[in-house]
């Protein structure tokens, strides 16, 4: 799966809710196409500065160079052409031009590596991913555990209320749960003690 023969490209999607290991598994795909001394060239949305300007951090502190962009469409503009592969990063934060940038790529001979959450707080599919799944050559759903009861997760569960679709955090402010643990939308019961039913004083 690594390496292709000849110049053909193509579209690898790993995908999963937060904490599941995604930019882990994006990073390592990319360090083994060093190894393989590829040209390699790694973009991250501009939205997404949590925990470096010039670098895909993961939770577990691995990290590796990438250039800030604004959009999908910034990708093709900073592109070195001589570029093999490519790997983007926070894929849904790319907008919708994403899943044409990355045919163009991988018509053009690249073998383009995007990684992403494939669903929102509320559990709905998180665009442009849905339409890159169909795309892809590859796809690999990472798993986390779930904080609730360990089992393994799907679910990005959201610690805070608010209905913005796009709201960046990290720990503390989204966890990963399993299907029965999720609560779509904000984790009421645990964090928001004024959303309880009050209990009435004396009669
Ligand atoms: P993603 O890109 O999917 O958000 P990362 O690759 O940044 O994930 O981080 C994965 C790492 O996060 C794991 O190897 C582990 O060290 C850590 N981690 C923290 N919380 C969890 C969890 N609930 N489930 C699995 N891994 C977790
Ligand atoms: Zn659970």
């Amino acid at each position: 799966m690594d390496f292709l023969a000849g110049n053909m490209g193509w579209i690898e999607v790993v995908c999963g809710p937060m904490f599941s290991g995604k930019s882990e598994e994006l990073i390592r795909r990319l360090r083994r196409a060093i190894i393989a001394r590829r040209r390699v060239q790694v973009f991250k949305p501009v939205l997404d500065d949590r925990y470096s300007k010039d670098e895909i951090v993961s939770h577990s502190e691995q990290r590796i160079a990438s250039t800030v962009v604004s959009g999908a469409a910034e990708i093709l503009s900073v592109l070195d052409w001589r570029t093999q592969v490519v790997g983007i990063d926070e894929a849904n934060f790319m907008g919708p031009g994403l899943v044409d940038v990355c045919g163009q790529l991988a018509d053009s001979g690249k073998r383009v590596i995007v990684a992403g959450l494939d669903t929102d707080y509320m559990g709905r599919p998180f665009p442009p991913i849905p339409d890159l799944l169909a795309m892809a050559e590859s796809i690999t759903k990472t798993l986390a555990i779930c904080m609730r009861c360990g089992n393994p997760a799907k679910q990005t569960q959201r610690l805070f209320a608010s209905e913005d679709l796009i709201v960046v955090g990290a720990a503390g402010m989204y966890e990963a749960r399993c299907r029965a643990c999720f609560e779509a939308g904000t984790s009421k019961q645990e964090y928001f003690p004024f959303a309880r039913p009050q209990r009435q004083e004396g009669g």
